[in-house]
């Protein structure tokens, strides 16, 4: 990008004088439209506004002051899901997820510059309770018991749930049948065979209470491949849920909770098996120089994120080791947005899914578009996150496969719970490692589902 002042710069506008969004990321945009048939919000709408094209005429018509930021030109923006799969349809390469992200971060900004004021559902449950494994692990203690004892099939088939505020309700549909949680994950495990390497196991808040056992395939499946895996005990949540909220100062401090907790001096990677921590984690350089001002290059922070790798990434460069029992399945595979459309990973995980004897891998239609999780889209944007949740299973149901595959925890739960609303749990949700982890210990489809 050019240092040369620009002629073509607006004066500076409340919304976006300050917190790193950059005016000259607009003008790469030519309105091709080459991106809207890859927008999801698009292709439900067919409003121009809701495609990445007409977003980006919105926000840079509201930063040369030539509209309002109405509450509707607001609704427009707050509808997109940040999936960035118009990232990947562009082609004059416009970084559409630097636009939105700290536009919308301005945006809910109040007068004073101070981020917005949390709701009650931010303050105790997205803030309160999710970043933190532990205090979910202990809000899911009563549902694991209703679980046990039928007692919420009964309280959805009186209609009681109604009971609840609408977010809650929501939350209780998208919970999972919750597997018995198992031993806690050391701090250390050993390689199994011929040490290949030393890992690092970024183990997640969300995903740790409610995917536990996904942690332990993870990393079994790491030591069976010569690794030696390092779980360190202080580390934290990614910072995601703050991020994408417009709380920075948190986000900062988990970011940088988690740079000390890992030892990246000593280790080849830090391995992560959720694309959305993923993609946050391998973009903390970016973030602490949009939210600190100060240089990415040479930040702590950038170093660490350069040692951020998926675990189907890693393994696919390591060279996986050939898994020998046979699982006869026919499956597909949904393309996480923030693995395909943010770190670019598609190949990796098909690969490992191919040396899998017996498994079959059939392709799914639309795979890349959005599964309407997008992190907490599906709280926030009930309506459309629904619609899209549709889609994607009628695509998954269309291919026939007794399993749908996929390596994000926000997705897992989404396709899940439209699932089960269709009565089709029969239809296994699976972590691409969890195969990959049978297919090495011998174990079935019936022992880990
Ligand atoms: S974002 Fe890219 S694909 Fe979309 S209209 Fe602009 S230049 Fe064309
Ligand atoms: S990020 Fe996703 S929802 Fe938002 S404009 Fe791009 S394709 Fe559409």
């Amino acid at each position: 990008m050019s240092e040369t002042p620009n002629p073509t710069l607006p004066e500076p506008n409340p919304v976006t004088e300050s917190g790193g969004l950059q005016y000259e990321k607009f003008l790469d945009c030519v309105h091709c439209g080459l991106c809207t048939s890859a927008c999801p919000t698009y292709l439900e709408t067919g409003n121009e506004n809701d495609s990445p094209r007409g977003r980006i005429y919105l926000m840079r018509a509201v930063t040369d002051g030539r509209i309002e930021l109405t509450d509707k030109v607001s609704r427009h923006l707050d509808l997109c899901l940040d999936c960035r799969s118009c990232e990947t349809a562009c082609p004059s390469g416009v970084e559409y997820g630097r636009l939105i992200e700290p536009f919308r971060v301005k945006m809910h900004q109040q007068p004073d510059g101070q981020p917005a004021k949390p709701d009650w559902f931010h303050r105790w449950i997205m803030y309160g309770i999710f970043p933190y494994a532990n205090r979910i692990r202990w809000t899911l203690v009563p549902a694991r018991i209703m679980q046990a004892l039928k007692l919420d099939l009964l309280m959805e088939a009186t209609g009681l749930t109604k009971l609840l505020p609408q977010k809650l309700q929501r939350m209780q549909r998208l919970l999972p049948q919750l597997q018995p949680r198992g031993p806690e994950l050391p701090e250390f495990l050993p390689a199994i065979g011929e040490k290949r390497a030393t890992v690092a196991l970024f183990t997640g808040c969300v995903s740790d209470a409610m995917f536990h056992h996904v942690n332990w395939t993870t990393a079994r499946v790491l030591q069976q491949n010569g690794c030696d895996v390092h779980i360190p005990k202080s580390q934290g949540c990614c910072g995601a849920i703050h991020y994408h909220s417009g709380q920075g100062d948190p986000a900062m401090q988990l970011a940088n909770q988690n740079e000390q907790a890992f030892n990246i001096d000593n280790i080849d990677a830090v391995i992560v098996n959720v694309a959305g921590c993923g993609s946050m984690l391998k973009d903390y350089g970016h973030i602490a120089s949009e939210l600190t001002g100060q240089a990415e290059s040479n930040s702590k922070l950038s170093v660490f994120a350069t040692k951020v790798k998926d675990v189907s990434e890693f393994l696919s460069d390591l060279g996986a080791i050939a898994p020998q029992h046979p699982i006869e399945m026919k499956a597909t595979y949904h393309d996480a947005c923030h693995l395909c459309h943010a770190q670019q990973i598609r190949t990796q995980p098909r690969q490992l899914l191919n040396m899998i004897p017996g498994l079959e891998l059939t392709p799914l239609a639309e795979s890349e578009i959005c599964c309407g999780a997008a992190g907490s889209y599906n709280l926030t944007e009930p309506e459309m996150a629904d619609r899209l949740g549709d889609r994607k299973v009628e695509n998954i149901l269309a291919t026939g496969a007794e399993s749908v595959i996929m390596g994000n925890v926000g997705c897992s739960l989404q396709i899940q719970s439209v699932l089960k609303s269709k009565d089709r749990a029969d239809v296994k949700v699976l972590h691409p490692i969890e195969l990959l982890d049978m297919s090495y210990q011998g174990t079935g489809l019936a022992e880990k589902s």
